[in-house]
């Protein structure tokens, strides 16, 4: 006779210091436990035979019944400028990719909420073959530990900006936001971290009913219906008028900034009109923006302007008085942008799983 039994592993990343308690008790552990166990892995110690304050049997239970969603490195470039990209592997096999810079005050981190993507955007290479999973919130905590630990330094910042739509991922993304910044977590400001979406307008409004500190960026990149809905198929789902309704709600709700990011594609959006229509767009928004001159990818469409025309741009912004930021190039030189690690690692006979799958 087979017995089936259904064997449930709890990702130690995921909880929260309440939740680990009552997992912890109801499999007749000590409640208070989970509170060292919360603070050992947020210390950098994953393996519970080094928890040397836990009894014999809480080691046990956790090597027996939890993991750590700390990713396995796959393969790090480093930049000339010192950003490092990490392609990491999952649990399951799957491959995800994060980046790490350092700036004056402290190391940044941007990290991936998806594997894969589901929004389609047609200059970007993260969602070439389509959404494969959400991540959990831990997995995205597992990222930062991971690149913590890989520059032996507590990382400061952190941004939403690797692969996926962190809208489409909203509860687990939610939970994420929470343990990041709480005290017994990794402790991470809300507002040094940035979540950057396509425009998923009703989840904006969700977003804003966190009521959080974290800052908000939208990647706009055209400023006409017709010309962004060639561009990002979100569009055609919701229009720059339902977008703009969000953003007014988010910021009258937060009062916060908003971060607009615009990535400047050669004859497509980089002209001086494109920019004054911005500035018109923008009008009555406490905001920011970002131009991001495109990243160009294997087998991709879209060119990058020249440097003066970037320039150019900017300048026009900054004569109509929207404040802008060029993005500084990191890691350009190791296809640290967008998707792009994995894809050329796939390319070159790298797999896709790690082979636990079966
Ligand atoms: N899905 C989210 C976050 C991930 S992408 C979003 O759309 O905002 C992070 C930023 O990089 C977005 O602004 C995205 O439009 C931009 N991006 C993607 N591919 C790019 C490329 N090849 N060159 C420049 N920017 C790119």
């Amino acid at each position: 006779m087979h017995v089936w039994m259904a064997i449930v592993v709890y990702n130690l990343l995921d909880q929260s210091p309440e939740e680990l308690k009552k997992i912890m008790t109801a499999h007749g552990e000590s409640g208070f436990r989970a509170n060292q166990v919360l603070n050992w892995i947020y210390q950098g110690v994953y393996n519970p035979e080094h928890m040397t304050n836990l009894p014999a049997a809480t080691r046990r239970f956790l090597k027996e019944e939890t993991v750590c969603s700390v990713p396995g490195l796959e393969k790090l470039s480093t930049s000339k400028d010192g950003t490092k990209k990490a392609l990491f592997r999952l649990l399951d096999g799957q491959l995800i990719e994060a980046v790490l810079m350092k700036y004056e005050h402290g190391y940044s981190v941007c990290i991936s909420t998806q594997v894969g993507c589901r929004m389609g955007c047609r200059f970007c290479a993260s969602t070439r073959g389509g959404l494969i999973r959400n991540l959990t919130s831990g997995e995205m905590i597992g990222q930062i530990l991971a690149l913590s630990s890989l520059c032996g330094h507590r990382i400061s910042n952190v941004v939403l900006m690797g692969s996926g739509e962190p809208l489409d991922n909203f509860e687990e993304v939610r939970r994420f936001l929470e343990h990041v910044s709480a005290p017994w977590g990794l402790g991470i400001g809300q507002r040094h971290i940035t979540l950057s979406t396509c425009g998923v307008a009703p989840m904006i409004r969700a977003f804003a009913d966190l009521d959080n500190q974290v800052t908000l960026a939208i990647s706009l990149h055209q400023t006409t219906d017709a010309k962004r809905r060639e561009l990002m198929p979100i569009a055609q789902r919701y229009d720059l008028q339902e977008l703009f309704d969000s953003l007014n709600y988010y910021q009258q709700k937060t009062g916060r900034r908003i971060s607009f990011e615009f990535a400047l594609l050669r004859d497509v959006n980089d002209s001086l009109e494109e920019a004054r229509a911005l500035a018109i767009l923008l009008r009555g928004l406490k905001s920011h923006v970002n131009l991001i001159p495109l990243n160009e990818i294997e087998q991709g469409v879209f060119r990058r302007p020249d440097p003066a025309k970037v320039r150019a741009f900017q300048k026009e912004l900054d004569r109509l008085g929207i404040e802008t930021t060029i993005r500084r190039e990191m890691g350009s030189d190791i296809d640290a942008a967008c998707g792009q690690l994995k894809r050329s690692y796939l390319d070159q006979g790298g797999t896709d799983h790690g082979g636990n799958d079966q």
